[in-house]
């Protein structure tokens, strides 16, 4: 598949910054990006951070990164400094601009008793059964709650007590006081703090008591003067709430909502919950388990971030829901790759070919192209003896007609070194073949046709005592389904053949010295040296392959 070229970056929120800067309703445009540090960030959230960070930078003005850190029963500091270092990976700095939502509690709190005493808040005694029970439902309004009425100096001395520790959890909540017959739920005396008695990665047990996400969320944005909060669809209908709460508070801004559609792609699961589950009952490795669409995940698979910038460029943002195929995000990687990565000789599934007529203990080096899209980047020697490894399924026995590789009888080339004829195969007891007995015509020498005789294949191979052997990891979808969890039952959904382990893959000699960076295994995709690897045994990872094959195993091809 092959991806349009990317639009210069134009949006409907980029339009509206644009609209608010002419008319000079800012000076200067300030977003954030705030994540809960309740799990490592995905693939979304890159979108999420592409656009916020983006368009601070394309319209000269700042990103803030400011962790939304109010429920520390799920926060923890491993995903705070995981969320930081995924940031930057992907290209972006906040610079001095580091916030918590943690940072402004003591204001939080302030307002929240600044509601109480303006009689727009009140502590609700009702159990969290009670308190939904009473909520009504879409069709009908909510019941108000008997504690509704209670004096301004009743409730202020219960939230002081309830921050004071004097209740266990969820015996009682701060309530705005808005409208139990809301059409819209989240107006229907929302919560804004709730009795939760756990230690904090900021503020340790200096508080029982924390702000809801819609209390803490604007108030935040306020105090940080952004101009653009910008979240996904989910949020829309707490935005009457958001505004509600900037209205009636003495907040230092009035920062501004906007929605935009949640990226969700095929075979992927988007979701840091369920993410958390996955991790936590090992259906994965860990949160970098190259098989997830975290950003650890995919960075430990090999793919760069600026694939993923391409690609969250290209998918774009718009406020309609959609699914990106997961194949479009493969073609941005291997689109990028090619251009930079280095191509190598390696046999996957080896199958041993004796050249009988090249002469025993002779080892010739041959030249090779590091990368065809960039002569900049040189040629390497590579060895060349009597016994290579060639793929396995590069071979058979009997070919159907348009197989143009190794069969008994067949001609190929051998990629930089000679033209082969395979002669002979050798099985061993159980019929399987072991080997393969070819000649080779010396006077092709770099791969090139004596006479003008064509061969309809050109092959890779390794040098049977030069080769090392390595692990490779390769990686298919994580889930069987398009669209897992559809059916019901999202574990059901997970595929059994999401990771394929090759013990016997054979690499030439120079991959042993390779970095980080992916490269590419001629014929076969991206793969990088995975952080498993020993001194004694390299491991790789499958970044992506060269073409897609999943869609075509799918189908039954
Ligand atoms: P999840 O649904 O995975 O738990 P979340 O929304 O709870 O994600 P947050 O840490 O609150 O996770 O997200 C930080 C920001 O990233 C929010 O502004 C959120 O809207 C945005 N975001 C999360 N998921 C996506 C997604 N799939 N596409 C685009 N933006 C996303
Ligand atoms: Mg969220």
């Amino acid at each position: 598949m092959t991806v349009d070229a990317a639009e210069p970056g134009r949006d409907f929120i980029r339009d509206i910054v644009q609209a608010d800067l002419d008319a000079k309703r800012h000076t200067a445009v300030v977003t954030r990006f705030p994540p809960e540090p309740n799990g490592y960030l995905h693939i979304g959230h890159a979108k999420s951070i592409c656009l916020n960070f983006g368009i601070a930078a394309e319209f000269g003005g700042r990103c803030h990164l400011r962790f939304d850190d109010t429920n520390p029963a799920k926060e923890e500091q491993e995903y705070i400094d995981a969320i930081e270092h995924d940031v930057r990976w992907l290209g972006f700095d906040w610079g001095e601009h580091l916030y918590h939502a943690s940072d402004y509690f003591d204001q939080i709190y302030a307002w929240a008793e600044h509601l109480i005493q303006a009689g727009k808040a009140y502590v609700d005694d009702q159990t969290p059964d009670e308190m939904r029970a009473a909520r009504g439902t879409l069709t009908e309004p909510g019941r108000n709650s008997p504690f509704r009425d209670r004096a301004v100096a009743e409730n202020l001395d219960l939230f002081r007590r309830m921050k004071a520790g004097e209740f266990p959890n969820g015996a009682r909540v701060l309530r705005a006081k808005i409208d139990m017959a809301a059409g819209n739920i989240n107006l229907r005396d929302p919560a804004i703090y709730r009795i939760v008695h756990a230690a904090h990665p900021r503020t340790g047990t200096s508080w029982c008591i924390y702000p809801t996400y819609d209390f803490a969320h604007g108030q935040s944005d306020a105090i940080e003067h952004i101009t653009h909060s910008i979240c996904t669809l989910e949020f829309e209908d707490h935005k009457p709430l958001y505004e509600w709460f900037l209205e009636n508070l003495p907040v230092p801004s009035k920062p501004r909502q906007y929605e935009f559609a949640r990226l969700n792609i095929t075979y992927t699961v988007l979701s840091k919950r369920m993410l958390t589950q996955f991790v936590r009952d090992g259906h994965v490795t860990g949160w970098d388990d190259p098989r997830m669409p975290t950003l650890a995940g995919i960075r430990r698979r090999g793919v760069p971030a600026a694939a993923l910038r391409d690609f969250v460029g290209r998918i774009g943002v718009a406020r309609a829901n959609s699914t990106v195929d997961v194949a479009m995000f493969d073609a941005c990687v291997r689109e990028l790759l090619n251009k930079t990565a280095s191509r190598y000789m390696a046999v996957l599934r080896p199958l041993k070919v004796v050249i009988e007529n090249y002469p025993d203990g002779q080892v010739e080096q041959l030249d090779a192209v590091n990368n065809p899209e960039d002569p900049a980047a040189g040629t390497r020697q590579v060895p060349f003896a009597r016994e290579i490894y060639v793929e396995r399924d590069d071979f058979m026995e009997n070919p159907p007609k348009k197989f143009y590789r190794l069969a008994p009888g067949k001609e190929v080339r051998l990629r930089y070194a000679y033209f082969i004829t395979c002669r002979e195969i050798v099985k061993d007891a159980n019929g399987e073949v072991t080997e393969l007995r070819c000649t080779y015509d010396p006077a092709s020498r770099g791969g090139n046709s004596p006479d003008g005789r064509k061969v309809q294949a050109t092959l890779h191979w390794v040098s049977a005592s030069h080769g090392v052997t390595c692990d490779v990891r390769v990686y298919n979808p994580l889930f069987t389904r398009p669209d897992p969890g559809a059916a019901g039952d999202i574990i059901a959904d997970l595929n059994p053949n999401s990771l394929e382990v090759l013990k016997d893959v054979v690499i030439e000699p120079a991959l042993v010295n390779v970095g980080p960076e992916p490269v590419q295994f001629e014929r076969q995709g991206y793969f990088c040296r995975d952080a498993d690897s020993t001194d004694t045994r390299l491991v790789f990872n499958r970044t992506v392959g060269l073409r897609d094959t999943w869609a075509k195993v799918q189908a039954g091809g």
